[in-house]
């Protein structure tokens, strides 16, 4: 497996690239964006591990290019403690995973063979409709900025929902994806948790994204 390390601060650099080959990956570095555009478009890499702070080129537009130019290649971005906008902003862009600076090696040769082991082609750790945002991983819904706090179940319907926008998802499908630990959910149980989830996603919000669609289900739909 070949990594490509993007990072300009040398001691980082150096204890990923160590810690890396030890494991037995084979690694390249690049202290620059340009630099590190440039070794990614030639190099046949497995995976980068890409800085946000970085000179000539910064990682978020590192990461734009490499996405436009179609390139299959799985990106772990390395992010600041605070940046939370930094973090959505990285997997909106297209990066597989992220994580925060400082971090202990063994975090971060689990993310890196969490992402080796799954295809390029996985699901996105964001999702997002309108004015909502869905990070997968951390279960974190936001609308229009706000938190939106939904329990486990409303979650998994609002994440199902999304992944099907534009299409209408019937109780049964719902039951099966998102009840799945509880085999014959009644109808009226699923009823419920759309109704709270649509109280606290859509009232006071404009447009409405979940719509009932009288004997069939339901479909989340943006304008
Ligand atoms: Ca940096």
């Amino acid at each position: 497996m070949r990594l490509l390390v993007i990072e300009d601060e040398t001691k980082v650099a150096r204890f990923i690239e160590r810690g890396l080959r030890e494991e037995g990956f084979v690694v390249e570095t690049a202290g620059d964006g340009d630099a590190g555009l440039a070794k990614a478009r030639e190099g046949a890499f497995d995976l980068i591990i890409l800085d946000v702070m970085l000179p000539l080129k910064d990682g978020f537009s590192v990461l734009r290019e490499l996405r436009t130019s179609g390139l299959p290649v799985r990106v772990l971005m390395l992010t600041a403690r605070d940046g939370v906008g930094d973090r959505v902003q990285g997997l909106d862009l297209g990066a597989d995973d992220y994580l925060v600076k400082p971090f202990a090696f063994a975090e971060l040769l689990a993310r890196v063979r969490a992402l080796l082991r799954r295809g390029v082609a996985e699901e996105p750790a964001l999702l997002h409709a309108a004015d909502v945002q869905v990070d997968v991983r951390a279960r974190r819904v936001t609308r229009g900025g706000q938190i939106v706090p939904l329990s486990a179940k409303e979650f998994g319907v609002l994440a199902h929902l999304l992944r099907r926008t534009g299409q209408v998802v019937t109780r049964a499908e719902l039951a099966e994806q998102v009840w799945a630990d509880l085999p014959n959910t009644p109808s009226n149980v699923i009823e419920v948790t759309v109704y709270h989830l649509r109280e606290k996603l859509d009232r006071g919000f404009n447009p409405a994204l979940i719509q009932t669609v009288r004997g069939a289900g339901y479909l989340l739909q943006t304008p």
